[in-house]
């Protein structure tokens, strides 16, 4: 891979109009090069959905099945690769290698999932038969798609987003985060081994508040696709509704884990370590808030203390790694400021901070407890390995303080109670919910999607995954 990466258009590699790069920086190493990527302009966008839309009346005509062999051939490229790529995930992101190998097992498990659904999904047709009319239901492709996505999980999310929008016959212009073109850039010329036809798919790296509008407002543009934050899917969904552009919005998250008395204290401190401190905080359905039962309050903190003293934070190619450095210099800022933001609020400080290992971007697995719900900590979502512990008097509070949040992407509850757990499963406002097992679990076959500002348009995966990327057309022949 040369040090400089370049733009895929048209299916060919390029350099940016501008002339310019910007720095792809290793966080575990401050101020190293891992190589340069193009900082691209309106002018990179412009000639990218010239290509889609040129590619887009070929593409959404060619037969299911051939899309579907291209798709396959692009998985096979991904799980053959998988080493290198987790390799280049781990470098640029910072997570673990064990925790970038599952980016990749995910992005095959879910892409294997929608190759399978697709034959499903196009092949539904009931035409009804009515007096002299026959009526059916037609999909059509929609044309231009724009897929954006963060660096929490570079390569998995844009495949979530990617692979079905093909399937269904879209072409894509892909805009990677700026912390992680490597992989973007990776992808790209995975696809073009698999024989994707040029145009179908396009990416080109820069700032998002360079890239954005234009890839927004282009009138040839669909539809968006975006995971990040809430305050950039606020931007976008204002901008997309002046043209009625469809929209697919996965956002931040507060997340709540609820333990009970009668919890078993091990498997829930194991899910706290799991979700809280997973890729350094950094999943977007990370638990970053901690309800616990008064009674068992003490025994679970003092649990969570001792394991977060066995934590090794460093090296994320080292396998003896259990936790890596944060994805970069803004991402370092933010949870410092957090953390600090967190003390003077009156929140406990029992374990953890910012790491002595000035070397990368280190935060250590940190622990406040005595957090109350008028504090920061409580209500802002932080995206690192910070955990916020509450106690509450019972399940009735627990539930009043999780829903307490302007979030609503995932949540877990531990206990052995059925009854306490249903009720839960009922009440609790989230896009996901778990009894026993970590808030970060799921599986292609279920949507994948936030409530409240976490979330917008039809979820990925599950059911809808394929949904948002078609039009229906009601067909009567008399
Ligand atoms: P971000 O919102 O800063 O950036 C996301 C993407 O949007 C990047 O590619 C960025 O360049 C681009 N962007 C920035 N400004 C833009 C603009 N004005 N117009 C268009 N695009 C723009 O988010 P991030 O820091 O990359 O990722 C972290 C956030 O993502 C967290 O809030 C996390 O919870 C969220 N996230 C959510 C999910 C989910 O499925 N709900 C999954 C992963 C991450």
């Amino acid at each position: 891979m040369s040090d400089i990466l370049q733009n895929y258009i048209n299916g060919g590699w390029c350099d940016s109009a501008s002339g310019q790069t910007f720095v792809n920086e290793n966080p575990a190493r401050r101020g190293s090069v891992l190589n340069r990527a193009q900082a691209s302009t309106a002018e990179d966008v412009e000639a990218a959905i010239g290509a889609a839309a040129t590619a887009f009346k070929p593409w959404s005509r060619t037969p299911v099945s051939e899309r579907q062999a291209v798709v396959a051939r692009f998985l096979d490229a991904l799980a053959t690769a998988r080493e290198e790529l987790a390799r280049i995930v781990s470098l640029e992101n910072g997570k673990t290698i064990g925790e970038a190998r599952g980016e990749v097992d995910s992005a095959l498990l879910e892409g294997r999932h929608h190759l399978q659904q697709i034959s499903v999904f196009a092949g539904e047709s009931a035409p009804r038969a009515e007096g002299s009319i026959t009526a059916w239901e037609q999909l059509h492709a929609l044309g231009v798609i724009g897929v954006i996505s963060p660096w929490n999980y570079p390569m998995n999310v844009m495949c979530r987003k990617t692979l079905p929008a093909l399937l269904t016959g879209n072409t894509v212009v892909f805009k990677p985060a700026s912390f992680t073109p490597w992989s973007a850039v990776f992808m790209a010329g995975l696809f073009e081994k698999a024989g994707l036809p040029a145009g179908v798919f396009n990416c080109v790296s820069g700032l998002g508040s360079t890239l954005g509008n234009k890839l927004i407002k282009h009138p040839r543009v669909r539809a968006i696709s975006f995971t990040g934050s809430t305050e950039v899917g606020r931007k976008i969904q204002l901008l997309a509704a002046e043209d009625f552009t469809r929209t697919q919005l996965e956002l931040g998250g507060k997340s709540a884990l609820i333990v009970l008395a009668d919890a078993d204290l091990d498997a829930a401190v194991e899910a706290t370590v799991k979700a809280g401190f997973g890729c350094s905080g950094q999943w977007c359905t990370s638990t970053s808030r901690v309800l616990l039962a008064a009674e068992i309050a003490e025994a679970y903190t003092a649990k969570l203390l001792a394991r977060c003293q066995a934590m090794k934070v460093g090296d994320p190619l080292d396998a003896a790694t259990s936790m890596g450095p944060v994805a970069g210099p803004t991402q370092f800022d933010g949870i410092s400021a957090a953390i600090a933001k967190a003390k003077a609020q009156g929140a406990r400080l029992r374990f953890g901070g910012v790491s002595d290992n000035a070397e990368g971007y280190y935060i250590l697995p940190t622990v406040f407890d005595g957090v109350t719900r008028d504090m920061a900590i409580f209500h802002e979502e932080i995206f690192g390995p910070v955990l916020a512990l509450s106690t509450v008097r019972d399940l009735d509070e627990a539930l009043t303080w999780a829903n307490d949040a302007l979030y609503g992407l995932s949540s877990a509850i531990f206990t052995k109670d059925l009854a306490s757990a249903m009720r839960y499963v009922r009440e609790i406002e989230a896009g996901m919910a778990h009894v026993n097992i970590h808030s970060g679990f799921k599986t292609p076959e279920l949507p994948f999607g936030g409530w409240k500002e976490s979330g917008f348009g039809l979820p990925e995966n599950g059911k809808t995954g394929l949904e948002f990327f078609v039009e229906r057309k009601a067909v009567y022949v008399g």
